[in-house]
């Protein structure tokens, strides 16, 4: 029985609260595999695992799939799915109350990579919930909106470009791979998805200290249209100002405009005087 059949024998109801929009298509599903630069010492974590046809395929390459289903009444079709998927784990739970590193704590792994295929506004604290709980990931593909995509990885003066984005692309390099047409899922979304993929920097930006970056970022960005001279009031505007000079900009100049190289500039030259 293929996946659809198994899904109507079970009876299985759609929630659209929880996105359920199932990708069947084994083109794209290789497509996305491929993507992961899975290994025999990986451990796949997979997120939002719907009818599991991108788990089977997950499995026959990685060591471990350790997957997330929110969705309880997707527990015994999925026993039948993903039978003689040995090495295949399903924690029905919401993802985001999860404690990551006790998940993983009885498997055995060389290197993590994580796949999600969720709606838009839960991406975001998931690859947030990786980064604060210091799991050591190589790469997340995730699949979203085609036109929300590139906000990941928006560039300064643009209007996406925030301190999330500084956030997230201080830790990985983001790229958009492929589109995927609204026509190859089940049943049809009313949208066109996109995969993008999140790889660990080989190289992180130096920093001299996260945790004031991080608060300056923010901090510079707390009122998007207002200039870094209000947003900043609380620190060394003069200092500030001398080290935006060094770029030739300054204090007038709104955070949009400024890039995470000189956001990490300011950082290392404010600290070290
Ligand atoms: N990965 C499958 C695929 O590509 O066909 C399913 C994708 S479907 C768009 C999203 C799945 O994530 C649904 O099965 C949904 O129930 C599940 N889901 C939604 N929110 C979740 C959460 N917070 N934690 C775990 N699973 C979640």
């Amino acid at each position: 029985m293929n996946i659809k059949e198994i899904l109507n024998e079970n009876e299985f109801m759609f929630k659209k609260k929880f996105g359920q929009n199932f990708l069947l298509d084994q083109n794209i599903l290789n497509n996305i595999v491929s993507l992961g630069n899975i290994s025999c010492d990986t451990i796949v974590i997979e997120i939002g695992v719907g009818a599991a046809a991108l788990t089977r395929k997950l499995s026959k390459k990685a060591k471990h799939v350790l997957g997330y289903e929110i969705d309880i009444t997707l527990k015994e079709p999925l026993q039948e799915i993903l039978n003689g998927y040995d090495n295949v784990n399903i924690i029905f739970d919401d993802f985001l109350n999860r404690n990551i590193k006790d998940d993983l704590k009885d498997f055995d792994y060389k290197n993590i990579m994580v796949v999600a295929n969720l709606p838009y506004y839960i991406t975001t604290p998931i690859i947030t919930k990786f980064i604060d709980e210091k799991i050591d990931v190589e790469k997340i593909v995730v699949m979203v909106q085609n036109e929300v995509a590139d906000r990941f990885s928006a560039i300064p003066g643009t209007k996406s470009y925030n301190s999330l984005t500084i956030f997230l692309n201080y830790y990985f390099d983001i790229k958009k791979a492929f589109t995927v047409s609204r026509n190859v899922f089940y049943p049809k979304p009313n949208v066109d998805s996109a995969i993008v993929v999140f790889s660990k920097k080989a190289k992180k930006i130096e920093v001299k200290d996260e945790e004031f970056f991080f608060k300056l970022v923010k901090d510079a960005f707390v009122q998007k249209r207002k200039t870094l001279r209000n947003n900043l009031k609380r620190y060394d505007l003069d200092k500030i100002n001398n080290i935006l000079k060094s770029f030739n900009k300054d204090i007038s100049i709104r955070a949009e405009n400024i890039t995470i190289e000189e956001f990490a500039q300011i950082t290392n030259k404010y600290i070290s005087k």
